[in-house]
């Protein structure tokens, strides 16, 4: 976490003490470390074979100032909903590089990406290739296309986010490929320029993309035979990161030289979609320590950041390493917290007898490693107000989402007339 350190005994943001944006915005807030994110950009990029498109998944932190931060260093980007694409867009990354994902577009999403001028539909089924021709022609438009593979490969990861094998909802059956790039190929408003597969989220293991993208490699000989025109290889995302400290994760030199080794011969066009790897470890959530309980078996620590503000404990069993903002001291002792949010719910429980120094009601913490899926997740449950983003780059912080007030939050309803008098 090398940007997010202590100096003098405090966690700084880069140049900045985190206890001087608390003092400013308040907690809880999401804190992103501009040079966090560009150094994992950089890693990734230097790591893939020359010319290889970097489309950042949006849908890990859709952010504005985050996306055009990775924007500024060339990232194209991986929608799936028209929000996101518009997200893209205003964040200056232009259509050529915008590649749109997902599994259940609208029609009125295809015209407006068609309008827009992407790069590539990834197309996950031969329904929404019916419909994607459809509009296409409405227009007098051609949409280039490639078919999201599903390659039956256990990327052994969390079933959650596991999305490359058979039996989840994604892509096209691998045994049925052919014949759908021949139905596409039928189809006038379509143009088939590659092939995509996505494996799925948090793959801390090489094996399963090789696997993958040995698959598709084969695949993509396949159809060049039946007379396609393959020039692209989408690879998905999926590279995963340390949520430990000192775990030891694939760097993404190794990935990139495997995924040279795996397709590098058919000279195509390589496209990646990285999410989680950009951003998760750019970014902190800091809470303050509202309340310390002890019963006779449990010490629990209460924070004011909930299950609303940081899903991912509650939804995948998910591990973040929590720290003090205040550095301990050498050799300070530690106690087992149980640590939770002020949600009502059981599951709103950031980490079971997790070992911290002594903590007390004003202390600071930080769950750390929460850049990615922290605060897209994010709700409003308990009708508790969506914490900031605060964005750092070296001295400088500033604010990219404020706080919504209480009253603005309310202000979004309507109330009918049989309940104004
Ligand atoms: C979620 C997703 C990604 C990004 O996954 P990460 O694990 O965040 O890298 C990329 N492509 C598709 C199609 C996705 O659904």
């Amino acid at each position: 976490m090398t940007h997010f350190a202590y100096r003098a005994g405090v966690l700084h943001a880069e140049d900045i003490p985190v206890p001087e944006i608390a003092g400013t915005v308040g907690t809880p807030f999401y804190c992103y470390s501009t040079a966090a994110l560009e150094r994992q950009f950089r890693a990734f990029a230097e790591a893939m074979p020359k010319g290889a498109l970097i489309a950042y998944a949006v849908k890990a932190n859709g952010n504005l100032a985050v996306i055009r931060t990775l924007a500024r260093l060339g990232a194209g980007a991986d929608v799936v909903s028209i929000g996101e694409l518009k997200r893209a867009l205003a964040a200056g990354i232009p259509a050529s590089k915008i590649v749109f994902s997902g599994v259940g577009k609208t029609r009125p999403e295809m015209a407006y990406a068609l309008d827009a001028g992407l790069h590539q539909f990834n197309v996950e089924g031969e329904g929404e290739l019916e419909a994607l021709n459809e509009v296409a022609l409405s227009k007098n438009a051609v949409a280039p296309v490639a078919l999201r593979v599903n390659p039956d490969v256990d990327a052994k990861t969390h079933a959650k986010i596991s999305t490359g094998k058979a039996e989840n909802k994604f892509g096209i059956p691998w045994t049925k490929a052919r014949a759908v790039y021949a139905r596409a190929k039928s189809m006038p408003g379509i143009k088939i320029v590659g092939v995509d597969v996505h494996i799925g989220s948090q793959v801390t293991d090489l094996e399963p993309f090789r696997a993958a993208f040995v698959r598709v490699g084969e695949l993509v000989r396949l159809l060049r035979a039946d007379g396609h025109n393959i020039r692209r290889i989408d690879l998905g995302g999926g590279l995963g990161v340390p949520y430990r400290d000192g775990e030891i994760l694939p760097p993404p030199k190794d990935y990139g030289a495997m995924a040279h080794q795996a397709v590098g011969d058919l000279d195509v066009e390589l496209i990646a979609e990285p999410g989680r790897f950009m951003t998760a470890s750019a970014g902190i959530l800091v809470t303050q320590v509202l309340y310390v309980k002890e019963s006779e078996s449990k010490r629990f620590a209460v924070l004011d950041a909930g299950m609303n503000d940081l899903i991912r404990p509650a939804l995948y069993e998910a591990w973040h390493d929590i720290v003090t903002v205040q550095e301990p001291g050498p050799g300070a002792a530690r106690f087992a917290y149980d640590v939770v949010g002020p949600v009502c719910e059981s599951t709103d429980m950031f980490a079971r007898d997790r070992e911290l120094p002594k903590l007390a009601p004003g202390d600071l913490v930080a769950i750390l490693t929460v850049g990615a899926y922290g605060a897209v997740l994010a709700s409003s449950y308990n009708a508790r107000p969506l914490a900031p983003e605060i964005l750092v780059k070296g001295g400088d912080f500033a604010v990219v989402r404020p706080r919504p007030t209480i009253e603005a939050m309310m202000a979004e309803e309507r109330t009918p007339a049989w309940l104004k008098t």
